[in-house]
């Protein structure tokens, strides 16, 4: 790997390995490599270790560990809430979720429409969040369960899961929540809330890719996606993926112990990086409630840029960040999160995210703050959607900018199918 010094603003992507965790793993790739199902005394130890980081793991969101299953990834665990409640319900053919989910829901509601089950995504409104008496609404006889997630990955907007779950319990329907990009930046705790499922992927916890987990509330009916052995208690077939879990466990010890005064200090970075950008560079719009979301997000639209051009050019300098999830990458469509909050298409497309963690320092702020406005300013020196563009009087920017906006809108199909209205 290249030992170019970077500057790392997209935490929400992935986060750095911790050292700790690194440290915590290494002894069970080198020598704790037996089988935890194992009956002899070699494999006990894994086994112990792989419990007391289930406990780890329990502690920080307040669950008993029996009701902990690992599974590979984030994206496992909200199949497998979301496959449980159809499964375990048979005669209820009806799930509902939102327009703003990540693809890990978005594209599963998709595959399960084409299965024949009726999805509903909630809109959200312009600041990202949800209209609950619409959710209430939706939910039918029919209904298996609502799922929502409880922060958003692209703007950091924070959904009230303990409203949500309550309005579930009243109606009898299961609620499950996506907290991945929560642990650490929030309180979690899964008994005050009233979840029946939660998903957490570590590698959003400064741990590493490929370990994830689904709390499952005790006494809630359940049917394991992946079937195969006995581990994990029945719920999950595959012999477990020890280090992983380990620096899961390591991840989840850190920060139960130290992330509530870490990210008090990255707000403050958040907040200086979000004000400074707003003040210095103007045609500059916050998306997103910039009271209700985690501590370490800013979504930051610029006017007349492509994001794209603007990642490109910081990732000249060293920067990375990026222009929404990770898992879209490369594709041109405008962000479905940003479009579902009634961005523009063209506005949707000069959003950058910037998304801190506890490695950031005031250095990192500063080096950006440094090299970001004279990077937009080359960018809509050339842009001739800017109204300021020296070539402006030369022809109409109103139909140009039109012109472009309606091209835009075409290629991404104006009406979202997905979304449901009021
Ligand atoms: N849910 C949210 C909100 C996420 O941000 C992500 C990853 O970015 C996932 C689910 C998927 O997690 P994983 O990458 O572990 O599958």
């Amino acid at each position: 790997m290249s030992q170019e010094r970077f500057y790392y603003f997209d935490n929400n992507a992935t986060t750095r390995v911790a050292p700790e965790v690194a440290d915590a793993m290494i002894p069970f790739l080198r020598d704790g490599w037996a089988n935890p199902s194992s009956a002899y005394r070699m494999a006990t130890e894994v086994h112990k270790a792989v419990e007391t980081a289930r406990s780890h793991i329990a502690e920080l969101i307040h669950a008993d560990p029996k009701e902990i299953t690992f599974t590979s990834c984030g994206t496992e665990s909200n199949n497998t809430a979301i496959h449980s409640a159809l499964v375990t319900q048979p005669g209820k053919r009806h799930v509902i979720t939102t327009a703003v989910e990540h693809s890990a829901n978005i594209n599963f509601g998709e595959f399960l429409r084409k299965q024949g089950y009726d999805v509903t995504f909630l809109p959200v409104d312009s600041d990202g969040s949800l209209d609950l008496h619409l959710l209430e609404k939706s939910i039918r006889p029919d209904t298996a369960i609502v799922s929502t997630m409880w922060a958003n990955n692209e703007t950091g907007v924070l959904f009230p899961v303990e409203e949500i779950a309550a309005i579930c319990r009243s109606k009898g329907v299961l609620v499950h929540t996506d907290a991945v990009q929560t642990p650490g930046k929030l309180k979690l705790d899964v008994k005050a809330t009233g979840v029946d499922f939660l998903s957490l992927s570590a590698h959003k916890l400064y741990a590493p890719k490929g370990i994830g987990l689904l709390y499952v509330k005790r006494r809630t009916r359940f049917q394991p996606y992946v079937i195969g052995g006995h581990q994990e208690r029945g719920r999950r077939g595959g012999t477990e993926n020890v280090p992983h879990i380990i620096g899961f466990g390591k991840a989840a010890e850190l920060a139960s112990a130290h992330f509530s005064t870490e990210y008090a200090r990255v707000r403050k970075l958040r907040d200086r990086l979000e004000s400074t950008i707003l003040k210095t560079i103007p045609n500059t719009f916050v998306n997103g409630d910039r009271e209700n979301r985690l501590p370490n997000t800013s979504n930051i639209a610029f006017e007349f840029v492509e994001a794209e051009a603007v990642l490109m050019l910081l990732d000249q300098v060293g920067i990375c960040a990026s222009s929404g999830s990770a898992c879209t990458t490369g594709s041109l469509d405008p962000s479905h999160v940003l479009m579902a909050m009634g961005l523009t298409p063209m506005r949707a497309r000069g959003c950058v995210r910037f998304s801190l963690g506890i490695y950031n320092t005031d250095e990192d702020v500063d080096y950006l703050l440094q090299h970001l406005p004279p990077i937009i300013q080359k960018l809509r020196d050339i842009s001739p959607l800017n109204p300021s563009h020296p070539d402006n009087d030369k022809y109409d920017v109103d139909s140009a900018r039109a012109k472009h906006e309606q091209d835009l809108a075409a290629a991404v199909g104006k009406e979202d199918e997905r979304t449901i209205t009021a």
